[in-house]
């Protein structure tokens, strides 16, 4: 391809983008492919000639698209969401096109400069200490993972990095029992194993016990085991529970213990003042994460990573082969050594547009808008005897269940929700996913996608109802 053929052809891609995202409306917001569909037809071979983009983008309509799931739909209430925006969209095209690989400084001063400015500037958005320092990393899981290597080797006098895991280390994590599996992930992965991984259990809102820890902690200390970290969360993935973080900190400080707060879906929220208070002692932290490539419009990936003293981090993972000594070492920040991948994207320009473009107020709006959709719903289930909220409304996911009168058993009232779920699922004009608290089966409605209005809320609150009314009397 030439640059003429290029320019035609990025001019048509534009407006194909334009047109998904103005009719992204007509398509089901879950996939309905079945498993193997679109493998099936997908040549085996790759082409040994050159294709067209004709030819290549009609393919893309007829069998890659059917099997896309529309996370940009605004009717898409699963998981957490994975949103963009235009204005991210236009930094990633920039990002493809430099095609930058930003391990140190030198290999693209401009990068790294501006990494270390959005970082700030997320600071003060989020009203996270002033003396942290922050870093993008490409997921939450790969935060959580710097964490627990840094608290290891902290911990152990930085003496694993050299001589590896012994086993006679007796290392023990905590988080409790509703913490996101990422934990136990980086366990594994941190040479610590999942079986040192002590989760302590929650109170009626799924927050951390925080006395159950302490004696968890009093007893590990007493048989001999090394407490290395603890994992508090903001808004857990289940059902966005809160962790009593001054507890916890204060806990963690006493026994010397790291003190790892994942809030990669919560600490969005941290952008309006009026929810700060879910924040209350994070002060205490060692190190924290959230992701603005979850709620706040920036496309995956983008996972931004706060440490109170990166020196631990950089000896953590600090590695100096000759071909990567310069002489600007110390005076500039060389980010391949903050984390465990030496190439690194050029994340920082679509955090960087998208904070300009919207501005931190349009930022604000945007989620404090979610937050009121998700109110508005709390109160539209509270206003009725047959459906039944199963977790406070944190943020904006509404937790909740199909109750009708007559059916007791919980079993039964398990199956019907599970029944209601998938056909609002296979209707297309919504998708939903579950969690169980205390072993109800809960549906999640998860209202942070960019792009949803009350509109949207509204008609899935509508379908819910009747859905599950028809399939009562079914
Ligand atoms: C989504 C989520 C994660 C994982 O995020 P990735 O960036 O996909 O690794 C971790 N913790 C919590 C609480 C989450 O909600």
């Amino acid at each position: 391809m030439d640059s003429k053929e290029f320019r035609a052809e990025a001019r048509k891609m534009a407006d194909r983008i334009a047109d998904y995202f103005e009719e992204i409306e007509k398509y089901p917001v879950k996939s309905r492919v079945q498993p193997g569909e679109t493998g099936a037809q997908l040549p085996g071979q790759p082409p040994a000639t050159a294709e067209g983009m004709a030819e290549i983008m009609a393919d893309f309509e007829r069998i890659i698209m059917p099997g896309v799931t529309h996370w940009q739909h605004p009717s898409f209430f699963a998981y957490f969401p994975a949103n963009t925006s235009y204005p991210s969209l236009l930094a990633e095209m920039l990002t493809a096109a430099l095609g930058l690989q930003c391990m140190i400084w030198e290999t693209s001063p401009a990068a790294a400069e501006l990494e270390e400015k959005v970082m700030n500037w997320l600071k003060q958005m989020c009203g996270l200490p002033e003396n942290w320092t922050g870093v993008i990393q490409d997921t939450a899981s790969a935060s959580t993972l710097a964490a627990l290597l840094t608290a290891r080797e902290r911990a152990t006098g930085f003496s694993t990095n050299e001589h590896g895991i012994s086993g006679s280390e007796k290392l023990r994590v905590y988080c409790s029992s509703e913490t996101h599996s990422s934990v136990e992930k980086a366990a594994k992965i941190a040479g610590i194993g999942r079986r040192n991984v002590v989760k302590i259990p929650v109170n009626e809102v799924c927050a951390m016990d925080a006395a159950a820890l302490e004696e968890a902690i009093t007893v590990d200390l007493n048989a001999g085991f090394t407490p290395v970290c603890v994992v508090a969360t903001i808004g857990t993935t289940g059902t966005t529970a809160v962790d009593p973080l001054p507890e916890i900190g204060s806990i963690c400080r006493k026994h010397n213990i790291w003190f790892h707060v994942d809030a990669a879906y919560g600490g969005t929220a941290l952008v309006l003042p009026e929810m700060r208070h879910h924040a209350r002692g994070l002060e205490l932290a060692d190190s924290y994460v959230f992701n603005p490539h979850k709620w706040m419009f920036t496309n995956f990936d983008c996972s931004a990573y706060f440490v109170r003293d990166p020196e631990l981090l950089i000896r953590t993972f600090e590695i100096l082969p000759e071909y990567l000594k310069t002489s600007t070492r110390g005076l500039v920040n060389d980010y391949r050594d903050w984390g465990v991948a030496l190439g690194r994207r050029f994340r920082a320009l679509k955090l960087w547009f998208v904070i300009r473009n919207f501005g931190v107020e349009g930022i604000r709006e945007k989620v404090r808008k979610h937050i009121e959709l998700a109110h508005w719903l709390e109160e539209e289930i509270r206003k009725r005897d047959d459906f039944e909220l199963l977790a406070p409304v944190n943020f904006s996911t509404v937790c909740f269940r199909y109750l009708p009168e007559g059916i007791t058993g919980e079993e039964e009232i398990n199956h019907l929700n599970q029944k209601l779920l998938q056909s609002l699922n296979a209707s297309g004009k919504l998708y939903m996913t579950h969690t169980k608290v205390g072993g109800k089966y809960t549906l999640r409605m998860v209202i942070a996608q960019t792009n949803v209005e009350k509109r949207h809320v509204e008609e899935a609150w509508e379908r819910i109802r009747k859905e599950a009314e028809s399939i009562l009397t079914n």
